[in-house]
């Protein structure tokens, strides 16, 4: 698998030929009033092999907020920030069967870093002197993770969602009150709702993908971006819980550790293999891309992506 890269493209050409049947089904994310701007035809797909390869399909330069993929990245960085203990005493590491938005906690904390809640709390978990301190060591990361300097905030998507995340606020709060934190309520939202708000490319991402597929090393140089322990716990978390409550059966059908966002994305990691990323706005009740879903699942039959085979 990608020794022919003529045949690679053909068959990634053919995958989203398929998945794009699917393009009406769904509806793209109202509830962040910005996000309801999008076009949702827009479509990429960007794949970034181990050796540094990239293939890329759609409109893989147009920027957009990264949402719940941020999760990703406040987690490395609080297994940065802290040791495995000190994260893992404040958030759990089971999948839940509820919303990605749920108030819901498990034993007063929240059932794993890839929902609101447990992003909320990583986020608390990100060091600095101040808000603005901490969200420019997120900017930094981001930029060395996906090796690229292009990476932006989005101011309005940020507005938009700071003035209507009444759920988030509850959330931070709440974790508050039950001493997951003590820092500002306000604060920490303000952070996770900032982590949200990051624009970037679809070939950046799937660029973090490409490291963390790559054992947290450089894919040029070797040299390890992120360590060992944090890459096993990341793509552990993905496989599990992801996808949110549809994190099971996405496993047992696509068989690739995923995280998506509510901006219609998803970063798929194959390990030893490639990070891909997926970007079409049309999302299901779960708030997973339905046509990123199907086109992981297709991928993975027709490039043999499954790590479990
Ligand atoms: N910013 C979004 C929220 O907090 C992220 C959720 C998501 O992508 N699933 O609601």
């Amino acid at each position: 698998m990608f020794t022919d890269k003529e045949k690679t493209i053909k068959i990634i050409e053919n995958s989203i030929e398929n998945s794009l049947t699917y393009a009406n089904e769904g509806e793209v994310a109202t509830y962040i009033p910005e996000l309801a701007n999008v076009n949702p035809k827009d479509f990429a797909l960007s794949l970034v092999t181990v050796n540094g390869d990239e293939y890329k399909f759609g409109d893989y330069n147009k920027v957009f907020s990264i949402q719940s993929i941020s999760k990703v990245i406040s987690l490395i960085m609080a297994l940065n920030d802290n040791s495995i203990d000190e994260v893992f005493e404040k958030v759990g590491t089971e999948p839940t069967k509820y919303k990605f938005s749920s108030l819901i906690p498990i034993d007063d904390m929240a059932a794993n870093p890839f929902i609101n809640a447990g992003a909320i709390t990583t986020s608390s978990l990100i060091k600095g002197k101040d808000l603005d301190e901490k969200f420019n060591r997120v900017i930094s990361k981001i930029k060395k993770l996906s090796n690229s300097n292009n990476i932006t905030f989005l101011e309005e998507v940020y507005k938009s969602e700071m003035e209507t995340t009444d759920i988030n606020r509850s959330i931070a709060y709440y974790l508050r009150s039950k001493k997951i934190f003590s820092l500002d309520a306000e604060e920490v939202l303000d952070l996770y709702i900032r982590n949200c708000s990051i624009g970037m490319n679809s070939t950046e991402l799937a660029h973090i993908g490409a490291l963390l597929a790559n054992g947290g090393k450089d894919l040029a140089t070797n040299a390890e971006i992120i360590s060992k322990d944090s890459v096993k716990i990341v793509l552990a978390q993905m496989a599990s819980c992801g996808m949110y409550e549809e994190s099971g059966s996405f496993l047992l059908e696509v068989g690739i550790p995923s995280k998506s966002g509510v901006s219609g994305a998803i970063l798929g990691v194959v390990p030893g293999k490639c990070g891909i990323y997926v970007y079409s706005p049309r999302l299901d009740k779960s708030g997973n891309s339905v046509v990123g879903k199907k086109l992981l699942k297709i991928l993975s039959n027709d490039l043999d992506l499954n790590i479990f085979l």
